[in-house]
Parts: structure tokens; sequence; C-alpha cells
């Protein structure tokens, strides 16, 4: 432990965090997790797991006072798919709750003088107005202002990227800030309502029978990116090695409709299934990810096909739901 450098990362318990403590194991990181909930659907990999609510300040304080971290990772954040952050239920909670997060791991971060910090906002940062067509032609960076998310989950995640970069300028604080487009992958939600729309379309396809029928949500035409984990892994940690600040997008530019999707879920499966159009939560029309600003900055941008990162996603589901894959 003493040689190694040592990583916090919190929200280790969920899907990108659960991941990222995986991909810090492999490059020799001592990993400290911390979640309100352990893993779902594996071990984690962390040398040591906390599980705690990270609400409570008491908490934040005693996990980053004990052991002097090179880096931490903030993940954890009230979270879902469309059918849990934009049917406007939740907002109260959404924002209370991440906010809360935020606030709490930055001045910890200040007291502890941890000089490193990632914070994982979000493409739903950006205003609703330049997302009214399909055919988005891709979201840049400085798009973010004037502001206008189309939910409040989208402007918690606007006031923590403003409020980490005060840190940042008043108390040195060394922050790193991308903005997820869409992460996908195995060990991620995939039932219960919170899951994104490619684990929503593997599982639908994996339980349906040859010859049945799936729902989508709307005319299934909304378009947007999808990015495989492994890729987001490495923008984060090229990210944090980098001189940059951000906020950058960490996305695909690879634009698919729902129907597509679905389509692609389908081919990967084998099965012949038609689609039944239902009124549900969409979110906006469409959204990509515009790529040269993290081309420029890191030298490098995401380049993983699709239908790659379906295939192994589809296999996972549709072990879940207790299929064989085909
Ligand atoms: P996730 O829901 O799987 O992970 C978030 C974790 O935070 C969960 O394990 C949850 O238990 C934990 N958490 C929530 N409240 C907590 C609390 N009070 N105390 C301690 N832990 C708490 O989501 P994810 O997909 O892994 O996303 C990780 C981060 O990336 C989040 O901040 C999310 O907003 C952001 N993000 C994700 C995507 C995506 O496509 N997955 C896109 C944009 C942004």
């Amino acid at each position: 432990m003493h040689n190694q450098k040592k990583a916090l990362v919190c929200g280790a318990g969920g899907f990108i965090g659960g991941h990222l403590v995986e991909r810090l194991k492999k490059e020799g990181y001592w990993v400290r997790g911390v979640d309100i909930k352990q893993h779902e659907y594996r071990k984690t990999a962390a040398d040591e797991f906390v599980q705690g609510d990270l609400r409570d300040q008491g908490l934040c304080r005693s996990i980053t006072k004990d052991i002097h971290f090179d880096e931490l990772y903030q993940l954890a954040a009230d979270m879902g798919g469309a059918g849990y952050i934009f049917t406007g239920e939740h907002d109260a909670v959404v924002m209370h709750n991440s906010a809360t997060i935020n606030l709490n791991m930055a001045e910890s971060a200040k007291e502890t003088g941890i000089k490193k910090l990632f914070y994982s906002s979000s493409a739903c940062i950006y205003p609703e107005h330049i997302q009214k067509e399909a055919n988005n032609p891709g979201l840049k960076e400085t798009d973010a202002y004037p502001a206008a998310p189309d939910s409040e989950y989208g402007w918690e995640k606007l006031f923590s990227e403003r409020m980490f970069l005060s840190y940042a300028r008043n108390f040195g604080l060394e922050v790193h800030i991308a903005r997820f487009h869409n992460i996908f992958g195995p060990y991620g939600t995939w039932t219960g309502g919170r899951e994104k729309a490619p684990a929503a379309m593997c599982r639908k396809v994996a339980e349906a029978a040859d010859g049945g029928t799936i729902e989508v949500w709307g005319d299934g035409e909304q378009t947007r990116t999808f990015l495989y984990i492994d890729e987001c892994l490495e923008g984060i940690r090229r990210l944090m090695e980098s001189a940059v600040s951000g906020p950058v997008n960490i996305g695909s530019d690879e634009l698919i409709s729902i129907n597509n999707l679905a389509k692609m879920a389908m081919e990967i499966a084998g099965k012949k299934i038609s689609i039944n159009h239902i009124p549900g939560p969409l979110g906006v029309r469409g959204r990509s990810s515009d790529n040269t600003y993290i081309q420029q900055a890191l030298g490098w941008r995401p380049m993983s096909r699709l239908i790659d990162g379906m295939r192994v996603t589809y296999t996972w589901i549709a072990k879940q739901v207790g299929e064989n894959g085909k």
C-alpha cells in the first residue's frame, strides 16, 4: 500500500464506479470504494469498501481523513434512466441528494487537501432547444450556455460543475470534469425502471420470444449516441492524467435511433420481433457528442463501434434474463 497510488471512488457500488475500481486496480492503485449499497452484480474489486451515505458530511470527512488519497473520483449520484429522471416525480429528491453529495465531497477534498478530483457530469446539462432534431449535429462543450437543461437532473449537474470549478479557483483543488453521454455495458442496471436504452432494449429482446413484440417509448425515432464502458474509463483516466480541467464530452458520435438500437439487439439475438410504440418519457429528440474538443485536448477520442459493445452487453443481459444468449 505504501508505494501504491491511492484512489477514493465514490459511487463504487454503481455501474461506472464499479468498472472504474476494476480499472484502477489493474493499473496498480490501492482503492477505497464508497457507496450507499453494495454492487448489485459482482463483488467489488476495491481493497476496502465503505457502505455509507455520502449525504452525511460526517461520513465524507471520515472516509477522506485517515488516508492521504492521490485521487478522488466523485461518481455517486441519484441517477436513473428516462423512466426515473424525466417524469418529474423525483425532481426534488434527485436535486437534494446529488447536490448534497457533491457539496460534501468538495468540502472534504478541500479540508483534507486531496489534490486531484474527478467529477462525472452529463450530456443532460445541454440546452433542450438545440436538441429538437433527431439529426443532431453534436453538442459542443461551449453549447452549455446560455443554460437550459431539460431536467432538474441536468440543472444539478451544471450547478455541481460550477461548484467544483469554483473550488478549483478559490482553493487550488485540481478538478477534472467529464460530461458523459449515455454510457453502457455489462454489470449495469438492466431492469427495474432505472435502466438506460441499450440495457432496456437488450432486456426486452432477450425476454421476448422469436416472432414476439417489444414496446418502445414514443415513435422510436428519437436519437442518441451510446458509449461502451471501456472507452469511458479510458477517457476518464486520460483526462485525469492531463492538464485539462474540462468540462469535456466523453461520448460517442455514432448516432442511432431507438428503433434501430432495438433492431440491433434483435440482430445480435437472431430474433425477429416487432415493435409496439407506446407513450412514455422521452427526453430530447436528438443528442450526439461533438468530439472536436476532446481530440484537441487529449489527442484521443472514443472510436469503438456501437455493435461491438452491444454484443457484449446483450450476452450479459441475456444471461441475467436466464437465456443462453441466443
Ligand atoms: P449508478 O446509479 O450505477 O451509480 C451511482 C452510484 O451512486 C450508485 O451505486 C448509488 O448507490 C450511489 N449513490 C447514490 N446516492 C448515494 C448516497 N447518498 N451515498 C452513497 N452513494 C450513493 O450510475 P452510473 O451510470 O454508474 O453513473 C455514475 C455517474 O456518472 C453519476 O454521477 C451519473 O450521473 C454520471 N453519468 C452517467 C451516465 C451514464 O450513461 N451512465 C451519463 C451521464 C452521467
